[in-house]
C-alpha cells in the first residue's frame, strides 16, 4: 500500500516509528508536512499539491495533526477524504476531539463517567457555577489547551473566581471541573486502535504536581487496567469516532472518569512503558480497514 504520514516533523519519535512500522510491513510510506499542502477546491475533482507535485495514488493517510494547527490540518485530511483516501482518523472526529467541552458533552450524553464539569459565559454566573461543581479545590481548564498547559488547580472558591474572571476577561474559553484528589497526580492513558485497547500506561506527576503529563515532567510506567477501564476507553473512542486515540482516565472513588480523548497520542511514552508495538498495530489496522471511500462522514461537517 501507499501510505502518507501527515506530520510536520519526520524526526519525531511517533512519525519515525510509523514510517518504520509501515516499511517493515512492506508498504511504501511518505512523510508529508500538511502545512505545505495546498488544495484545489473544484467541483468533483478535489486535488492536493505538495511542493508543486500533485499527490495521487495514496491508499491511506495517518494524520498527526498538532493542536495549534488543527484548522488547516483538518482541512487537508478532509481533502484527502474527498479524494476517497482512507484516513486512520476522520477529519470530523479530529476536530471534535480538539474541543474538550464538546468531547465531554458527547461522552456525557452517552453516560460515560466524567468529573463534574461546568461551563459558563458570563462572569456573573461564576459563583453559582463553582457551587454546582462542588467545593474547592477545583480544576480550571482552557478548552483548547494540551500537554497540561492551561490546566490549573484553584485551592479556594475565591481563587477560582478570580482566575475564571481573568480568563473570561481575555475572552478565553474555560471550564471548571471537580478536582479528583484521590487520583493523587496519577492518570491512565489507554491507547485504542480499531476499537480495542492495545496498550496502557500509568502517568504520575512529579512531586507536588497534580498534572501527570509527561511534558510536565510526569513519568510513565506499565499498569494493569481493569476490564471496566478497558471497556470505557473503547467506548469513549467509539463515541468520539476515533479509530486511533489515547483515552485519559482518572481513578476516582466512584469509578473511572474520562478526562480527555486525544486524536494524535504520542507513541514514545506508551511504547516504552508497555513494550507494545503500537505503530505496528496502527499499520495493521490500515491493512485491514483501508478501502477507497471508507470515510463514514465523507469529510462533511
Ligand atoms: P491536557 O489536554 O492539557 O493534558 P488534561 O485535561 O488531560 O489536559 O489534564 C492534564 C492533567 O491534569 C491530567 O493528565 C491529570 O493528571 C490532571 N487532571 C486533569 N483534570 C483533573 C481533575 N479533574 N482532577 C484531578 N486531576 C486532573
Amino acid at each position: 500500500m501507499k501510505i502518507a504520514v501527515l506530520s510536520r516533523n519526520p524526526r519525531l519519535y511517533s512519525t519515525r516509528r510509523l514510517v518504520e512500522a509501515a516499511e517493515q510491513r512492506g508498504h511504501e510510506v511518505r512523510v508529508i508536512d500538511f502545512l505545505r499542502c495546498y488544495m484545489d477546491i473544484i467541483a468533483h475533482q478535489p486535488r492536493i499539491f505538495y511542493h508543486g507535485e500533485e499527490l495521487t495514488g495514496f491508499n491511506a493517510i495517518i494524520p498527526r495533526i498538532g493542536a495549534s494547527v488543527t484548522f488547516y490540518g483538518a482541512a487537508v485530511v478532509r481533502q484527502f477524504e474527498m479524494m476517497g483516501v482512507f484516513s486512520v482518523n476522520e477529519s470530523v472526529a479530529i476536530t471534535r476531539s480538539r474541543d474538550k467541552l464538546r468531547c465531554l458533552q458527547l461522552l456525557a450524553r452517552r453516560g460515560v463517567g466524567l468529573p463534574v464539569t461546568g461551563f459558563a459565559h458570563a462572569p456573573e454566573d461564576i459563583k453559582n457555577l463553582i457551587r454546582h461543581v462542588g467545593s474547592a479545590p477545583v480544576v480550571i481548564k482552557l478548552l483548547e489547551g494540551t500537554q497540561g498547559v492551561g490546566v490549573m488547580l484553584a485551592e479556594t472558591a475565591k481563587a477560582a473566581e478570580s482566575v475564571m474572571e481573568a480568563f473570561m476577561g481575555l475572552k478565553a474559553n474555560i471550564m471548571v471541573q471537580e478536582y479528583i484528589r484521590e487520583a493523587r497526580g496519577m492518570d491512565i492513558r489507554c491507547l485504542v486502535v480499531g476499537g480495542k485497547v492495545i496498550a496502557a500506561m500509568r502517568r504520575q506527576g512529579r512531586e507536588g504536581e497534580f498534572r501527570s503529563n509527561l511534558h510536565r515532567g510526569g513519568s510513565a510506567s506499565l499498569i494493569r487496567i481493569t476490564p471496566e477501564e478497558r471497556a470505557i476507553a473503547a467506548r469513549a473512542a467509539r463515541i468520539i469516532g476515533l479509530n486511533v486515540c489515547g483515552v485519559d482516565m482518572l481513578r476516582s472513588n466512584h469509578g473511572p472518569l474520562v478526562i480527555e480523548v486525544n486524536s494524535s497520542p504520542g507513541l514514545e511514552g506508551i511504547e516504552t512503558a508497555s513494550g507494545k508495538d503500537v505503530a505496528g498495530a496502527i499499520v495493521e489496522f490500515i491493512e485491514n480497514k483501508a478501502r477507497p471511500h471508507r470515510t463514514r462522514t465523507r469529510g462533511k461537517g
